[in-house]
């Protein structure tokens, strides 16, 4: 397949759903051959078998566990055998926050586990993919960070350490990497709708209006939105840019407390999109 990844193989974690799943398509449309990773085997292998036949191009499916150094090693083995070395990897597997507490009253497994899917995950995959990435002189590497990577909420203790680390995380490698032709740069995402999230909201156990409110552009961002953005990193013309962190965020971050100073404002969006855009997700 023609594409600015022809002949390159993406190696893309958390896969089979949302951001991952999303990420999987571009990637797979600039025709990158595609070297999948998720947690449950037939899920990624039905993840792989899709896109194959939607885009024409070779796609295989390993499972994995990110926060386990064995299933890394040997998915990443596989993976390598299936299709070849990976050149551009993107880690997407994560988990929300399960428990939305202050730290002292959370379990402290909780915080381990967050900080193992999200930040040794990353590592691990990027310590095992590098390698190659030098020896081919060319490397993209994108961490799915957050809005809670560059600022805090309270009750969050892990989630938010952990995406605060995968900023760390990204600009040491790209230091490191650097004269390498490897570019590590993160993405930011505020409220993205994808699956599990789709499926609180309408369970009643999240506030779609409510975040909408808080985000500038009066509403949730969508998966394809955030992969726009990691295909553009991975682009081989994006090569001189790294080590940088990337808000897909619709303006929450830059936005301040206005404290009692509201002033006038426009009515926010009270549907789920600006109405105009809105693509069918398959994510
Ligand atoms: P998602 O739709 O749930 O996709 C995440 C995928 O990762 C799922 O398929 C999940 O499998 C898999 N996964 C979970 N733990 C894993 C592990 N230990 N090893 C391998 N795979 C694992 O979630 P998403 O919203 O796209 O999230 C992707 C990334 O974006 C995460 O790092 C998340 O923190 C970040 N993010 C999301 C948002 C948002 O609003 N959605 C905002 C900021 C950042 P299971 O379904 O089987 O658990």
């Amino acid at each position: 397949m023609a594409g600015t990844l022809a002949g390159r193989v993406a190696l893309v974690t958390g896969a089979a759903s949302g951001i991952g799943l999303a990420t999987a398509r571009a990637l797979g449309r600039m025709g990158a051959a595609l070297a999948l990773v998720d947690l449950d085997a037939d899920r990624i292998a039905a993840t792989a078998a899709q896109l194959r036949a939607e885009l024409a191009v070779d796609a295989v499916g390993e499972a994995c566990d990110v926060a386990d150094p064995e299933t890394c090693a040997s998915a990443h083995a596989a993976l390598e055998r299936a299709v070849g070395p990976p050149s551009v990897l993107v880690s997407c597997a994560g988990i929300n926050a399960q428990e939305i507490k202050p730290l002292h009253e959370q379990s402290f497994a909780h915080f381990e586990r967050m900080i193992a899917i999200h930040v040794h995950g990353s590592a691990r995959m990027a310590a095992l993919c590098v390698p190659a990435m030098r020896a081919q002189r060319f490397g993209r590497i994108v961490h799915i960070s957050s809005i809670l990577g560059l600022v805090a909420l309270p009750w969050r203790a892990g989630y938010t350490t952990a995406k605060h680390a995968l900023v760390g995380l990204t600009r040491a490698l790209a230091l490191e990497n650097a004269r390498y032709g490897i570019t590590v740069n993160a993405v930011a995402p505020g409220y993205i709708l994808t699956p599990v999230l789709e499926e609180r909201i309408r369970k009643g156990i999240l506030d779609y209006d409510r975040y909408a409110e808080r985000t500038p552009v009066g509403r949730w961002g969508r998966p394809e939105e955030v992969a726009r953005v990691i295909a553009f990193l991975c682009e081989p013309d994006s090569a001189f840019i790294t080590g940088a962190v990337w808000p897909v965020d619709g303006g929450w971050t830059m936005r301040g407390d206005p404290g009692d100073d509201l002033g006038p404002r426009p009515e926010p969006v009270r549907g789920r999109d600006d109405g105009g855009s809105r693509q069918q997700s398959s994510a």
